[in-house]
């Protein structure tokens, strides 16, 4: 067969997300890359935009190609695939006819091969154009296996948003924000946490690419990220080398993925330091106050940063906060109205006792595997099951200590306040906070109005009673 010295080639770009991540150009690219391996020579692209072959919309430029391979303008046909060029059977029977007639025996799909000049190729042509038809139908299922294959393929996803650190293409490096991501990256790797690489990326007036603010889960989805690594993932798992050029390097991202593995093993549940984490508000804003140490100073503190969007106004020492209301709570305990409310509650409190230390337990295994992988001495392949299996347990464990904790009656404790006053400071900060939970319902934390000692009037709490 000779070679054709003035094939066509078209490309339909239809209208669904995914059809635009394998858009026109793509579909032209691969196209002319055919051609051009066969050393056929294109003589002219014919290209509709955002019309569906099965939608019986006409296609001007499809017909402009089939009045010019009448003509006998063309001798080839490259298309991306059957399916961008028909979906109807008795459309392809038309291209047949018309390519028969004028002797154009070659066709030639990106993802497959069809001869129209034996019976063999007009056969797997009829089959694909029947296929298409049918596909039709089951569009989604056809998207999903196509975003499956564009994965594997290395392609990038069809989401809206261009990726931080890429050009709109998702493919080229934007340079200006591939300096940010690397800088990001090394301080995550050296401990800094993603709340506060997000507070400075703010800070700095950096963008991100959809214009919206920095937020600890933007910092953390893009660090963990295997596309920054030049990898591409689909469904949350790593499927092959990606099109594109990594950011940062294969050893980096390992270390991002150490320092992941052991936030989730150790800061799932962080020990409780402090007694009143979410009992406080800002008597300022009305916001949550949050744990926040300075030095070794402990702190209850109103954040203004960008994940908890307070007023920032509110500072309070721990230490005397968390005794004048351990004081109250305590006596709390000891008014009838207390013992009324706590009627009907029942703990087992020596369950609840025997699951919290199973808890710290585990906690603690899974704190030192990580350690372990972090420090070579384990692979992630004896880690990861090892990981699932303790993370397996603790959920089992917080569901019991849950439903404990639901039906929580600090029935033994109510009048009691005078007992518990000498146990008080022998519990752990989970019982005491267990306790006062049961009695506080929060409390608001006044401005200062004088420097100097603290001012338990600055305390406002409001009891469950
Ligand atoms: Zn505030």
């Amino acid at each position: 067969m000779h070679k054709p010295h003035s094939a066509a080639i078209y490309a339909r770009i239809s209208s669904d997300p995914t059809g635009q991540a394998l858009g026109v150009q793509r579909q032209l690219e691969d196209c002319r890359k055919l051609a051009a391996d066969r050393g056929w020579n294109v003589a002219a692209e014919y290209v509709d935009n955002d019309v569906s072959a099965y939608s019986g919309k006409r296609r001007p430029e499809y017909e402009r190609m089939m009045a010019d391979v009448r003509d006998g303008l063309r001798d080839a046909v490259v298309v991306y695939n059957m399916d961008r060029l028909t979906r109807r059977p008795i459309e392809l029977e038309e291209f047949a006819q018309v390519c028969e007639a004028a002797g154009v025996r070659q066709v030639a799909t990106v993802t497959a091969d069809v001869d129209l000049g034996n019976d063999d190729g007009l056969f797997m042509a009829r089959i694909f154009a029947a296929f298409a038809a049918k596909e039709s139908g089951r569009k989604s299922e056809r998207l999903r296996r196509k975003a499956r294959q564009n994965a594997e393929q290395g392609r990038p996803g069809g989401g809206a948003n261009r990726p931080f650190g890429y050009e709109a293409d998702k493919l080229t490096v934007n340079p200006v924000e591939a300096v940010i991501v690397r800088e990001m990256a090394q301080r995550y790797i050296a401990g800094e946490s993603a709340r506060a690489i997000a507070a400075d990326l703010e800070q700095r007036e950096v963008p991100t690419s959809s214009g919206a603010a920095w937020r600890s889960t933007t910092v953390r989805n893009l660090l963990h990220s295997a596309r920054i690594a030049g990898l591409r993932s689909h469904n949350g798992e790593v499927v092959g080398p990606a099109m594109w050029d990594g950011i940062i390097t294969p050893a980096e991202r390992e270390q991002i993925l150490a320092v992941v593995a052991t936030k989730t093993a150790t800061g799932r549940r962080a020990p409780r330091r402090y007694l009143l984490s979410g009992m406080l508000r800002c008597g300022k804003c009305g916001g949550k106050l949050f744990s926040s140490a300075r030095g070794t100073e402990r702190r209850y503190v109103c954040l203004s940063g960008p994940d908890h969007r307070g007023c920032g106004g509110i500072t309070v020492t721990a230490p005397p906060v968390e005794e004048w209301l351990s004081a109250a709570i305590l006596y709390r305990l000891d008014t009838p109205d207390m013992e009324a409310v706590l009627t009907g509650r029942y703990a087992d409190d020596a369950h609840h006792t025997e699951q919290m230390s199973k808890r710290t337990t585990l906690e603690a295994r899974a704190r030192e595997l990580a350690e372990m992988f972090a420090a070579g001495e384990i692979s992630r392949r004896e880690w990861i099951p090892a990981r699932d299996s303790i993370e397996h347990q603790l959920t089992a464990i917080d569901n019991e200590l849950q439903r404990l904790t639901g039906s929580n009656t600090l029935e033994q404790i109510a009048g009691h306040g005078a007992a518990l006053r000498e146990e008080w400071p022998g519990m752990t900060l989970e019982r005491q906070a267990l306790i006062a939970r049961a009695v506080l319902d929060y409390a608001t934390i006044m401005p200062a109005t004088r420097a100097g000692r603290f001012d338990p009037t600055r305390i406002v709490p409001v009891w469950v009673v």
